[in-house]
């Protein structure tokens, strides 16, 4: 028999083992993998044969367990080692983390060249009741445990806590270092706070819940753990201070619930992380913005879970700069909803980014888009290329390419028509990773805008290393342009650049034709702003009176 057949034959043998037990074979030489069918349903993965698994594989481990596994397997392709064992947290189709051993050992022939890596992926189930690194009980067990507090009425205090700057610390000191400053700071959090329950919320973060201290006396235990992250923590002999967020609230309301407390609290936490360095924030004073943020997202919540009910969404154009030749529009969310009026999607979208059903939205989002383009405005011209924004929680999902490819093959939308708007939040993300996805998202034909272009300080790097086709200038960038020199010189060289780079530019936010004339002469590549319309509902986008739609 043949030594591929006999391979063929094995590898079946073993991928009809077991339903929790997954099996693949990788060719070292053309990193084309196979996968067992219960693996490939079990964790949503492309197909059985795979190009470059370990890279797909890899978008599904849990961000906290993904360096040591690149490691591992870096090390394994480099011929510095020939086995891997490792328990990492992997995300299935559902969107819940797994806990997963993964075993392999390299398959060499008789001089000893590597030709195959085979192993075993055992899955163990939903890591649903205690965090694997800190011990402490998961973000699942905070969930039910709100809920209980909420179904017997039990009024309670709610602290979340986030470690800052993690990344940078996993950097300097490595990933194993840490994991274990995530035991410590985990093993401090039960010493200080005897009367609560103490939950790992995901990540750096964690909550403490209790029906028996006071708001005071969260706040006294707040206060005095910051201390002791910034002042006392040593490990291995490593004096590290380590800033330490928090937001916390009293819940006594019953109406609202665990899910919106949840996010609200989240929000609050990147209050405090982003905004406040650290600084203890409310997350729900009654008669305050913070509280109506929380009616509100509990408000979104529903509407989301209620069919969407409520959102919409609207069109504006993007023109020619040199003839005002209507070349597409740009999709955007809308939400009206009562007492609320129309909520503007640059608050909601901010505050729903920390909530699973974000992600939800986001699907109907493109889902919408492309239908309604694809029924209304490719009957009348073809070309019109449609930009829907994606938030960068849509690319962190290891199932969105997946879920992308399967929403344009449902609605049948061509993608030389698409263009997605990488909005500003995706410079905090992996830069190869980023580069990854565009790269993907190419492949298929379609697209990739860098949207609020300028408004980060890392906007040039992410020009020069990232394959887009377009980056859109902010509208703060001309609103005073006609008079303001600053803007004029930003705007002029970030259109210089962009054009020396071969990467078409639109800028938005023109509302008069002086400013239009302005941006025709510094030669940007298209324009979206007032001067052509405000965004309008599908049926209104199709009356309009631009040249390339009705003319
Ligand atoms: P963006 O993607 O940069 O969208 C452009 C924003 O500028 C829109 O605000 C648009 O209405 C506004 N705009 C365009 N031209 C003018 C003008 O001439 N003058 C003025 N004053 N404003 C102009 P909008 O619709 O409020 O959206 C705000 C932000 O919310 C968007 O900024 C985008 O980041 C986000 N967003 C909107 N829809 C979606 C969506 O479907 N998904 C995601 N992830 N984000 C979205
Ligand atoms: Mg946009
Ligand atoms: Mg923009």
């Amino acid at each position: 028999m043949k030594k591929i057949d006999l391979m063929t034959k094995v590898f079946e043998a073993f991928a009809n083992s077991s339903a929790s037990k997954h099996v693949y074979l990788c060719d070292m030489k053309t990193d084309i993998s196979r996968w067992s069918k219960s693996g490939v349903e079990q964790f949503g993965l492309p197909g059985e044969v795979m190009e470059h698994a370990g890279q797909i594989w890899e978008e599904h481990i849990h961000p906290n367990d993904r360096e040591e596994y690149h490691r591992q397997i870096m090390e394994i392709f480099e011929g510095k080692a020939d086995a891997h064992d490792m328990v990492y947290r992997a995300m299935n189709r559902d969107g819940n983390y797994v806990v997963c051993t993964c075993k392999g050992s390299v398959i060499t022939d008789d001089d000893g060249t590597p030709l195959y890596f085979a192993g075993t992926i055992d899955n163990h189930g939903i890591a649903n009741e205690y965090d694997p690194i800190t011990n402490l009980l998961s973000r699942a067990k905070l969930i039910e445990k709100m809920k209980s507090l909420k179904e017997e009425k039990i009024p309670y205090n709610i602290l979340f806590l986030s470690l800052c700057d993690f990344s940078e610390i996993n950097n300097v000191h490595g990933y194993d270092f840490g994991n274990k400053l995530l035991r410590l700071f985990s093993e401090r959090l039960l010493d200080y706070t005897r009367k609560a329950s103490i939950f790992h919320a995901g990540g750096t973060k964690f909550a403490v819940i209790s029906s028996v201290y006071t708001e005071k006396e969260m706040e006294e235990i707040y206060h005095e753990l910051h201390r002791y992250a910034m002042h006392e923590v040593n490990l291995d002999g490593t004096r590290i201070a380590v800033t330490l967020a928090g937001s916390y609230a009293r819940v006594d309301n019953f109406e609202i619930d665990e899910h919106t407390v949840l996010t609200t609290g989240l929000m609050g936490l990147d209050d405090s992380i982003y905004k406040q360095h650290g600084k203890l924030t409310q997350f729900d004073s009654r008669g305050t913005e913070l509280h109506d943020r929380l009616v509100i997202i509990g408000a979104l919540r529903s509407s989301i879970i209620s069919g969407y009910s409520g959102f919409y969404l609207c069109f504006q154009p993007i023109v020619s700069s040199q003839d005002d030749l209507l070349l597409g529009a740009e999709a955007l969310l809308r939400w009206q909803k009562e007492p609320f009026g129309n909520v503007p999607p640059g608050l909601f979208i901010a505050w729903l980014e920390n909530d699973p059903l974000f992600y939800d939205l986001s699907n109907w989002i493109l889902r919408s888009a492309m239908t309604l383009w694809k029924e209304k405005v490719l009957p009348i011209n073809p070309d019109l290329i449609l930009n829907i924004n994606l938030s960068y929680i849509q690319l962190d999902k290891p199932t969105f390419r997946n879920d992308l490819l399967n929403i344009i093959s449902e609605v049948g939308f061509p993608e030389k028509n698409l263009c997605l708007e990488l909005t500003e939040r995706c410079r905090f993300m992996n830069l190869e990773f980023l580069r990854n996805e565009i790269i993907f998202l190419k492949s298929r034909g379609i697209r990739v805008a860098l949207d609020d272009f300028g408004t980060g300080f890392s906007a040039l790097e992410l020009l020069i290393n990232l394959p887009i086709d377009t980056i859109k200038i902010d509208r703060s960038f001309v609103i005073d342009i006609e008079d303001k020199k600053e803007n004029q010189f930003v705007v002029k060289a970030l259109l210089e650049c962009a054009k020396n780079l071969g990467v078409r530019s639109t800028v938005e936010g023109i509302e008069t034709i002086a400013m239009r004339n302005v941006l025709r002469d510094y030669g940007a590549s298209t324009l979206q702003g007032y001067l052509y319309s405000k965004p309008v509902t599908i049926d209104e986008f199709i009356k309009l009176e631009l040249k390339g739609l009705n003319s």
